[in-house]
């Protein structure tokens, strides 16, 4: 059997959009193969220098993917912190590979890019080496984990590449020895819905108009009021398809309930006042249940560290083994 393994970013608490175009998926795939997820805690440390923030958002990630319903028994979910063997492969891969395939790494580019445009005279102002070692980093995650698959989004592309390249340069080298699988990466298929937030752009939390899946119901409902409509009044004809309410309506509700809705806009007669409660209603049914086991898991106690303590544990057999395979191939036995 194949191994999937996925890296989930631990920015602060998902919103309904990572829901449906990350959260939702990786699940059904987590259910029909063999899979390992972990928390990218480290990846974190490159923009988040906030102690507690970063503990926090930790554990809130970790228990909406457990409330949404990864089974820990199926899946192993580990933090990438509890794998020392990552950070050491790291600085092993580091000495396989070309410093100017960082150099062309998207993210870093990117970074000089915006530098330059902006009139800079330092184009690396503002980057830190985590970000410049970060396809080291990400090539170490799955090695590691002599990972098969990697789904991933399109943005990874280049990611998965680099990873192939840095194996390569080690099997090279070293391959009588030990040669890693070639990961493959899965990408989404057709054309991923995309969910708009709050003010109509892509929701997401850099631009801050992002429902997070688990608010307390009193702020889910006034959050979805918050979302703004015009002033077409209750009678008129409105286009359901320019409306954020009924596109999001239209994710989490079956046909059966949409239609009707659909409906009613489009002849006059529904208002859209009654099409956001009819919108929370939805929500609130959709993650109502997980979110009470949500707040079970994030509560103080020892339950989310136990879950992660012991996929931590599943999760270095296989680290170690590696290890131990790639040390003595390069000598460090
Ligand atoms: P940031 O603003 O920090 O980039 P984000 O809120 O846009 O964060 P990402 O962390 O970039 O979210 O994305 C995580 C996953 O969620 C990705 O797989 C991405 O495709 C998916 N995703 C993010 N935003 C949406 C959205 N609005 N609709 C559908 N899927 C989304």
């Amino acid at each position: 059997t194949k191994t999937y393994l996925t890296g989930v970013q631990t920015s602060g608490m998902p919103h309904i959009g990572n829901y449906i175009g990350a959260i939702k998926p990786a699940l059904a795939a987590a259910s029909a193969n063999d899979t390992l997820y972990f928390l990218a805690d480290f990846h974190s440390l490159n923009s988040v220098k906030d102690p507690d923030r970063l503990r926090n958002d930790i554990r809130s990630v970790a228990a909406t993917w457990l409330a949404c319903g990864l089974d820990p028994q199926r899946t192993v979910i580990y933090r990438q912190s509890s794998i020392p063997e990552v950070f050491e492969l790291s600085s092993i891969l580091a000495s396989v590979t070309a410093k100017g395939l960082m150099n062309r790494a998207h993210a870093y580019k990117a970074a000089r890019d915006r530098n330059e445009a902006a009139g800079g005279t330092d184009l690396d102002a503002g980057v830190n080496m985590g970000l410049f070692n970060y396809p080291i980093l990400m090539a170490a995650d799955i090695l590691v984990m002599e990972a098969d698959v990697v789904p991933v989004g399109r943005d990874q592309v280049q990611h998965i590449e680099y990873t192939g390249d840095i194996a390569r340069a080690f099997n090279h080298l070293y391959g009588d020895s030990y040669a890693f699988p070639i990961p493959q990466g899965a990408y989404p298929e057709g054309e991923a819905s995309i969910l708009p937030g709050i003010d109509g752009r892509k929701m997401s939390k850099s631009y801050d108009n992002h429902i997070p899946i688990f608010l307390p119901e009193n702020k889910l409902k006034k959050l979805v009021r918050r979302i703004p409509t015009d002033s077409t009044p209750v009678e008129a004809p409105k286009d359901p398809d320019t409306s954020v309410p009924f596109q999001l309506l239209a994710q989490f509700a079956p046909a059966e309930r949409v239609e009707p809705v659909r409906k009613r806009l489009e002849e006059g007669g529904m208002g859209w006042g009654e099409l956001k409660n009819e919108l929370f209603e939805v929500l609130n049914e959709t993650f109502g249940p997980m979110r009470e086991r949500y707040d079970e898991l994030v509560a103080p106690g020892r339950e989310l560290d136990a879950i992660l303590t012991a996929g931590a544990e599943r999760a270095r057999e296989r680290s170690r083994a590696t290890l131990a395979k790639v040390r003595t191939a390069v000598g460090i036995d």
